[in-house]
């Protein structure tokens, strides 16, 4: 049975009073919740400190938005490791968002280095894949879902690769309030399944969580994780309003899958 996971991405949004009101009203409304399903905030780097300590021991992971591909100590002005987010506490990150690889430039072989620098420093990494538009519109979803699973993929073991949640986002859906159906999100998180299945086997495939990202809210939440291989979803705007993420945990507590 795979336990659901809803994710905050916060972007570049918060400020340090701003965080301690999000993070008080969540820790009102979700205890309950916490139990049944796992909630992860993704605050800006420079917050991961304060919001790991208003956690303090709580039901609810922090995660990191980005990591360096720079492994080790050094010259890397501006530049954070993978061991560093995990001597502060943190314990995931999202790798490759969309909006990482459209406006850093990040590759594919960027994306597989920090893939590797997390697992290796023990961080739960969340890479993210989707297609654009275009890509959509020229028939290539799976072509360019497989490119960037099997680059990211390539060289990990099983142990590793079971550590790993994938982010189905396409670009066309985040932030700009176009969700993908619950038919179409499903389509391709049954072909991310079935890939896994043919390179690593069936048993990992099925144990491996597959969230949907891209413009999530309390309204499509529902239908979204009613379907079979939908674990959970990565919400950006939505995770900045109290009542909004609680609505989508509470979707995703309340998903009829497993019960
Ligand atoms: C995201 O940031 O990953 C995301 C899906 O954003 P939004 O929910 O705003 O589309």
């Amino acid at each position: 049975m795979r336990k659901l996971l809803v994710a905050g991405n916060w972007k570049m949004h918060g400020r340090l009073s701003q965080n301690e009101e999000l993070m008080n009203s969540l820790f009102q409304q979700l205890p309950a919740l916490s139990e049944s399903i796992d909630i992860l905030v993704c605050p800006p780097s420079i917050y991961l400190d304060q919001i790991k300590r208003l956690v303090d021991g709580r039901l609810i992971g922090v995660g990191a938005q980005n990591v360096s591909c720079f492994e080790l100590d050094g010259a890397h002005t501006g530049e954070y490791s993978a061991s560093m987010l995990a001597d502060l506490g943190v314990s995931y990150v999202l790798i490759g968002h969309s909006e990482r690889r459209s406006e850093q430039h990040e590759s594919n072989d960027q994306v597989a280095i920090k893939l590797k620098n997390a697992l290796k420093a023990g961080l739960v990494p969340l890479l993210c894949v989707g297609e654009t538009l275009a890509e959509r519109e020229a028939g290539l979803v799976e072509n360019v879902i497989a490119d960037q699973l099997s680059i990211a993929f390539a060289g990990l073991d099983s142990d590793e690769l079971s550590r790993v949640v994938v982010a189905y986002e396409p670009v066309w859906a985040i932030g700009t309030g176009k969700t993908a159906t619950p038919e179409q999100a499903q389509h391709v998180h049954a072909y991310i399944r079935e890939f896994v299945a043919g390179g690593f086997g069936s048993e990992l495939s099925l144990n491996m969580k597959i969230l949907y990202g891209g413009s999530v809210k309390a309204a499509n939440a529902e239908e979204l994780f009613k379907q079979p291989d939908i674990d959970g979803g990565l919400i950006g705007g939505a995770a900045l309003v109290t009542e909004e993420f609680t609505a989508i945990c509470r979707a995703a507590a309340n998903s009829p899958k497993y019960g």
